[in-house]
């Protein structure tokens, strides 16, 4: 466990490191050495393009472990991700990618948006996985995109697109057997992608965070979220949704490193 003092040396060495980007629940930091981030994981959670806004005390730890775990096991099935290794509660280190401006979504079960979209009752499995697009854009609300805008407006090659469906869809069967086998249905999931040069070739790998924050979670038995649904719509305590999945998938840290409260007076 890290002592308290240890956090605030993170801390105090943070401020000194060279902010590269700050998003809403992410925050890169110029990583060790050249082609290398860190990715700091922020409690801050948002929802409705960030008109919703909270800190959730130990959310950011959570999904950092959690997503470690599932880069690391789609790594060991030949999914290549920006993932390098975790360096602390917070924090991993990762290979920088140029970031491609497109948000696929995959849908199993109706839910969200979808759901909404097309009148469809939210838990009806559909017949196949759907994927979809979106464009990476705040100010625009992240509008749902398809392949012709991508190919028009040239977010990314057809090659490149190619690529990330076949990747998002192996992912989808990897983790929905995953999450099955700890009794979670894998409902939906959002992933980004983004581009390495390798021997100045282009590569399209994994990046971002796969967590409880980027898919929809239903405990298979009592339908139960476990997801960032808990906070958008407010069903409960997100932190007890978010542990439920890392206890359940083993990857659980300390309790008190999870919360740091202070210093506890002794008596
Ligand atoms: N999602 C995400 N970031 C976004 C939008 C969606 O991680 O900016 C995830 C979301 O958590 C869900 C899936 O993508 O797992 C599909 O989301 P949906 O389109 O239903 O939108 P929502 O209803 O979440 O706004």
């Amino acid at each position: 466990m890290l002592s308290h003092s240890v956090y605030n040396m993170i801390g105090r060495s943070m401020s000194r490191r060279r902010l590269v980007y700050e998003g809403k629940a992410k925050t890169l930091y110029a990583g060790p050495e050249p082609g290398t981030l860190v990715q700091y994981f922020k409690d801050d959670a948002t929802a409705f393009n960030a008109e919703k806004h909270a800190i959730i005390d130990g959310k950011g730890v959570l999904n950092n472990f959690i997503s470690e775990y599932v880069m690391k096991h789609l790594g060991s099935i030949g999914i290549p991700t920006h993932f390098v290794r975790r360096l602390n509660m917070r924090e991993q280190l990762i290979r920088e990618c140029e970031i491609i401006p497109l948000e696929i979504v995959v849908r199993n079960v109706a839910a969200g948006s979808l759901a909404k979209k097309f009148g469809i009752e939210e838990g009806e499995s559909l017949p196949r996985p759907i994927v979809e697009y979106y464009f990476k854009d705040d100010k625009l609300g992240d509008p749902m995109v398809a392949e012709e805008h991508i190919a028009a407006f040239n977010w990314c090659s057809p090659q490149d697109l190619d690529d990330m469906v076949s990747m998002a869809l192996r992912i989808n069967d990897f983790l929905s057997g995953l999450f099955l086998g700890i009794g979670v249905k894998l409902v939906d999931f959002k992933v980004e992608f983004g581009h390495v040069f390798e021997n100045e070739v282009p590569r399209v790998i994994l990046a971002d965070e796969i967590s409880p924050d980027s898919c929809r979670l239903w405990d298979i038995k009592s339908g139960q979220k476990f997801d960032k649904d808990v906070f958008r719509r407010d069903l409960g305590d997100l932190m007890e949704a978010y542990t439920e999945i890392a206890e359940r998938l083993g990857v659980m840290p300390e309790k008190s490193a999870v919360r740091p409260t202070g210093p506890k007076l002794v008596h």
